[in-house]
């Protein structure tokens, strides 16, 4: 019995980073051995997947309104929009260069997952008007238990703006009854992060059996294809930062190296430590002593960026998506990579700034085109990219605290609340 618990507490002490790299190299090498009788471990493979599905909606509502409570009403107002735009807009466009990205590579190309994949139907995403009006909820506990991601994503932003409303009133016994509220769902949200670690725990030996059985069916050339949806997220990520983030910060007369001089402690903190949410501490830090910004601007601006705002995640989404699609061998329409575009924007906004949280909404995002997890096949490839998720959670990581830092430099200087004689731009 001791040897079982200290075996335990010794497995929890390493690093989940190493633990899930080498769930997949593991699973690499039993499958190429084992080949056929993989399927007997399957199933510890989709007890994996099964977690996850089970911790979106709740992490997106918890998550959301929380971070739609934190921020006073009174700043609400011209900053909010302002920053609002521009995060909405670079995900849009973060997205896009990563279809192109992957347009150009073709991840997934030529996997051939499943003969029987061509029968799924891919769906047509119908009107914009109605994707619109669908956001709003006839009845929000109803999209709760459905997991309608939009739906839920609305009704917590607005639950939570009422939440800050209350917290924000003169009457003490109602600003009282705000901050119990706010009380509990933060604490809620907060026991949510530790189950998505015990999740995480537990993926080593999802990914373990995922990829095993992947390999075990279909032979190691299945590797040469992952290795490329790390390629192309690398390349798409450079390119957000040296295009958009670049041209951005020139239009209101900064420099990209200077910034990215002050950004580095921020940047690399979030490649590290896999978290927006963690690396918050160290962005403020910087926006204030390097980059010289008020406070004023980035106390708002920054919890807001670290919970909404993906740049990096979104692309990722994207890329992975198309990864899955081409693994299945189902060619997307235009249209329903413009679908991939809508649905990966909103996805990355109800994503927790926590290491894996991506990973978790990519299913979102595939259940949006028509490619939903219950698809065995879908699965397999879901478990592929969950194998390196590592990986690419570093670089996303970074991409999206990078972005936040450039809106709140450029909201800033807008408001004549940054310093430019100061700091890294002296
Ligand atoms: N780890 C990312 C973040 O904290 C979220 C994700 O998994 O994409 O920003």
């Amino acid at each position: 019995m001791t040897s079982i618990s200290s075996a335990l507490k010794r497995y929890l002490e390493v690093s989940v980073l190493y633990k899930i790299a080498a769930g997949f190299i593991l699973g690499v090498i039993v499958g190429i051995i084992a080949g056929d009788a993989m399927s007997i471990i399957k199933p510890l493979g989709d007890l994996f997947i099964r977690l996850l599905k089970m911790i979106v909606a709740p992490i997106i509502f918890f998550s959301l309104v929380v971070g739609a409570a934190s921020v006073s009403p009174s700043v609400l107002g011209r900053i909010g929009v302002k920053i609002f735009v521009y995060y909405i807009f670079t995900t849009a466009v973060a997205i896009t260069i990563g279809l192109v990205v992957a347009n150009i590579f073709q991840p997934g190309e030529g996997i051939e997952l499943a003969g029987e994949a061509k029968q799924i139907q891919v769906k047509q995403p119908p009107p914009v008007s109605e994707v619109i009006l669908n956001i709003v909820p006839t009845n929000p506990f109803k999209a709760l238990a459905e997991g309608n991601v939009l739906q839920i994503i609305f009704f917590s932003i607005i639950l939570g703006i009422a939440i800050a409303v209350l917290r924000a009133s003169r009457e003490e016994r109602i600003r009282r009854s705000g901050e119990t509220l706010f009380t509990v769902f933060e604490g809620l949200a907060e026991s949510l992060y530790k189950v998505i670690r015990g999740i995480l725990e537990y993926a080593p030996i999802g990914v373990f059996a995922l990829v095993g059985y992947v390999v075990g069916i279909y032979g190691p050339k299945i590797l040469g294809p992952l290795a490329i949806v790390v390629l192309a997220l690398y390349a798409g990520l450079f390119l957000h930062i040296v295009l958009v983030y670049g041209i951005l910060l020139r239009i209101f007369g900064f420099n990209l190296v200077k910034f990215l001089k002050g950004a580095a402690d921020a940047m690399i903190t979030a490649f590290v430590t896999r978290s927006s949410s963690g690396t918050l501490p160290v962005t403020m830090n910087v926006a204030e002593q390097k980059l010289r910004i008020d406070k004023r601007v980035y106390s708002f601006t920054l919890p807001l960026g670290a919970t909404i705002n993906m740049d990096g995640t979104a692309m990722y989404q994207a890329i992975a998506a198309l990864f899955i699609a081409n693994a299945l061998g189902i060619d997307l329409t235009l249209g329903q990579q413009l679908a991939i575009v809508l649905a990966a924007t909103l996805a990355s906004i109800g994503t927790a700034g926590v290491p894996g949280a991506g990973l978790i909404m990519l299913a979102v995002v595939l259940d949006a085109i028509g490619l939903p997890l219950t698809d065995p096949n879908v699965a397999l490839a879901y478990g592929l990219v969950a194998g390196i998720d590592v990986i690419l959670d570093m670089g996303r990581t970074m991409v999206n605290v990078t972005g936040d830092l450039v809106g709140t430099t450029i909201i800033a200087k807008t408001e004549n609340a940054i310093d430019t004689r100061g700091g890294v731009w002296a």
